[in-house]
């Protein structure tokens, strides 16, 4: 049993050690992807429930390397928040964003929100009201058009300190989302005290849609709830009519998800609505 333990301790070691190495290896290519352009956003629509129109896009990062290929945002957002270099890139996701949405509104939609995924650093450590501001500004789009999401997680465990950068946020007019909702702990009194708009709830209870009672049920009181301190309720990750269909039942306000279409490049995206016919599903 003791020759057992020290190899499972050996190979759990050598796991540890390609493990931080790769790590290592993908923050030094990240460190250089900002001023090598390696950074791109792309695009998912969202629909309403009630008249099927497409009211919003969420800019979503992509990242291919030089030395490395495509890398998911999943495996670099972690590191470039550990390193604080989501700060910079941050900036600059918020800076093409609003140029994106910028010329789209050049070509009549005006009526089209804009999601942003921020980190809770940019919301600690940041001057991400005075960029916002500026931003706003430079690019004419209106504040009420832009919307931030921040992860439920993430606030509740800094809630006093975003509490207040928050509602800086919300003076400049800016629509708040809590991202990946259900999965923290948020507390009834938390949400309420919060100034946020819309509440999205994470893919992982609607893909089980359906098929998961437990999901269904989580799903069905996080419309309630949300409907009942006036909020907005998104569903993300809605992939297939049995989810859409279960959604428009208990009164979700909007989907996102490939059941409309998968993050598309800015071009693309803007082809995708502007041929969109509300009238088809609603
Ligand atoms: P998220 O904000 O929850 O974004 C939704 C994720 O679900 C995206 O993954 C999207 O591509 C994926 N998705 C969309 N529709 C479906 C669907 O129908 N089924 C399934 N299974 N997945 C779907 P992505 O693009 O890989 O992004 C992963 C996460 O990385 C995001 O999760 C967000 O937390 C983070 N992220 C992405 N871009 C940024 C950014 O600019 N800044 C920050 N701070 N985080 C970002
Ligand atoms: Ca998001
Ligand atoms: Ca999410
Ligand atoms: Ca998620």
């Amino acid at each position: 049993a003791k020759a057992e333990g020290r190899n499972t301790y050996q190979i759990y070691n050598e796991t540890m050690d390609a493990e931080s190495r790769r790590r290592a290896t993908v923050l030094a290519s990240l460190r250089k992807a900002l001023d090598r352009g390696e950074f791109r956003l792309v695009f998912q629509p969202r629909m309403a429930l009630a008249d099927g129109r497409i009211t919003g896009v969420e800019a979503l990062l992509r990242w291919h390397s030089a030395e490395l290929g495509e890398i998911s945002p999943v495996v670099f957002i972690p590191l470039a928040e550990e390193s604080g270099l989501i700060l910079p890139i941050g900036e600059w996701v918020l800076e093409e964003a609003c140029q994106t949405l910028k010329r789209w509104r050049n070509h009549g939609l005006t009526e089209l929100s804009i999601g942003i995924n921020v980190s809770v650093l940019q919301l600690l450590r940041s001057n991400l009201p005075e960029h916002l501001t500026q931003v706003i500004e430079d690019t004419g789009v209106p504040a009420n058009r832009i919307e931030l999401e921040v992860t439920e997680s993430m606030v509740m465990q800094n809630a006093e300190q975003t509490t207040n950068v928050l509602n800086e946020l919300r003076k400049i007019g800016v629509s708040l989302a809590i991202d990946d909702f259900g999965t923290g702990y948020s507390s009834l009194v938390y949400l309420k005290r919060l100034p946020i708009d819309t509440l999205k709830i994470d893919k992982e209870f609607i893909g089980d849609l359906t098929r998961d009672p437990d999901d269904e049920a989580i799903t069905a009181t996080v419309i309630t709830m949300g409907h009942s301190l006036g909020l907005n309720v998104i569903a993300e990750g809605v992939e297939t009519e049995q989810q859409l269909s279960y959604l428009r039942e208990q009164g979700c306000d909007e989907i996102q998800g490939f059941w409309l279409s998968p993050p598309l490049d800015s071009h693309r995206c803007l082809a995708f609505i502007r041929s969109w016919q509300p009238g088809t599903v609603a």
